[in-house]
């Protein structure tokens, strides 16, 4: 990345070390073009570090995230930021702070945001993937749901990548580290690195199961 770019992701709010950063943007640039999803916006740091990628891809990216903030991001909780919420609905709006991030990176041809819940797009979602980072909600329900909803679409050879993947339970939520069970478990992907609690996967030529 240039360090224009090195610049806004650093100023842009979000839960991504710098090296989880460069191993996400390692894994994408190993991508194939074409379509490109992640799913949890927030306010775009992570989308800074693919977009470029995408860029250089000549991949078009699309993020989804509902922007009003998962559990954890909401008022009484560890992760609050009270400069983000919408005195409108008190609740949490990161889509104005993505629409600066992308200005300033200047993705905007290249980054689709997409503003729903994944149960809404999982329902009529139906491109394929050569890439996916799944980094959303991190409750069970919904990190199984959004595993589902997108992975079968990865084509062979296609990057799967898991953010918040931590294999000692002290280190943080299961969920993340169970959907990187079952795709491995499944067949469906193989390992290819960790980086901090960032997973890296390649989908095998074999049936989704
Ligand atoms: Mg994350």
């Amino acid at each position: 990345m240039t360090p224009d770019l090195l610049a806004v992701a650093a100023a842009t709010k979000g839960f991504l070390p710098d090296d989880e950063a460069a191993a996400l943007h390692a894994a994408a640039l190993s991508a194939d073009g074409g379509l490109w999803l992640e799913v949890g916006t927030y306010c775009g740091k992570s989308t800074v570090h693919v977009g470029s990628a995408a860029r250089r891809r000549d991949a078009q990216l699309v993020t989804v995230d509902h922007h009003r903030g998962s559990e954890e991001n909401q008022a009484g909780w560890e992760w609050h930021d009270t400069s983000l919420v919408d005195p409108h609905t008190g609740r949490l709006e990161t889509l104005p702070s993505l629409r600066r991030t992308l200005w300033d990176a200047g993705l905007d041809d290249v980054v689709t945001a997409v503003v729903g819940s994944t149960q809404q797009v999982g329902r009529w979602w139906t491109s394929p993937l050569t890439f996916l980072f799944l980094d959303g909600n991190h409750t069970e329900e919904v990190a199984q749901h959004d595993y589902a909803a997108f992975a079968p679409h990865v084509v062979s050879g296609g990057v799967l990548c898991i953010h918040d993947v931590f294999e000692n339970p002290a280190d943080g939520g299961r969920p993340p580290w169970n959907v990187l069970r079952r795709a491995v478990d499944s067949g469906a992907f193989a390992e290819v690195s960790t980086t901090g609690s960032l997973r890296v996967l390649r989908r095998k030529s074999t049936p989704f199961a």
